[in-house]
């Protein structure tokens, strides 16, 4: 039983790309903040808690961009009822054909391991973009390291990616590409 459903039509000869949320796209906090792009309220344990979530600079682009290029799979370690709101507000046209939350991670020696085996596509079409290495220990050669991000409005990580992406989505095998790039061992 595979996490993913098979692929669409649409999709059947692009490359998976499995996406963080959580310091790669957004930063969410549960201290008020007054430029919040987006407030969430989330019940923990019997009460509501506003959440209050900042897009990272060159989101809706880099999102656009990487749905012309790539079956987007959104893969976090966060709570559904945390991460669907917040994804629903994110990606209002549908960029994410699928959802993973916390409960289709691996819990491995204290971390949430993202494990793209059990995904159900072949390995070498599919990248993890991420910040945190942890998520992608299982599968490091597969991954594309992105700098967490909290709250610099001055960040361009997302745009400097693109062209790099652009190139693995063109390649036959993406760690051809990823090994050029030095990601890889
Ligand atoms: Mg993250």
């Amino acid at each position: 039983q595979h996490l993913l459903p098979p692929r669409t039509e649409q999709h059947i000869d692009k490359k998976c790309a499995v996406i963080d949320l959580d310091e790669t796209l957004v930063h969410s906090s549960f201290k008020p903040i007054h430029n919040a792009d987006f407030i969430v309220p989330v019940e923990i344990d019997g009460t509501v808690h506003q959440v209050y979530v900042l897009k990272r600079p060159h989101v809706d682009e880099y999102l656009k961009r990487m749905g012309e290029m790539y079956e987007c799979i959104l893969f976090t370690a966060s709570l559904a009822k945390y991460a669907d709101p917040v994804s629903d507000l994110l990606d209002k046209s549908g960029v994410f054909t699928t959802r993973l939350f916390r409960e289709s991670c691996v819990f491995h020696r204290g971390n949430y391991v993202k494990d793209l085996s059990l995904i159900g596509r072949e390995l070498n079409k599919v990248i993890i973009i991420d910040n945190s290495p942890a998520s992608y220990i299982f599968h490091p050669d597969n991954a594309v390291p992105v700098i967490s991000w909290f709250d610099d409005p001055t960040d361009t990580e997302l745009l400097d990616l693109l062209p790099f992406l652009e190139a693995i989505a063109e390649s036959d095998d993406v760690y051809s590409v990823l090994r050029t790039h030095g990601f890889t061992s």
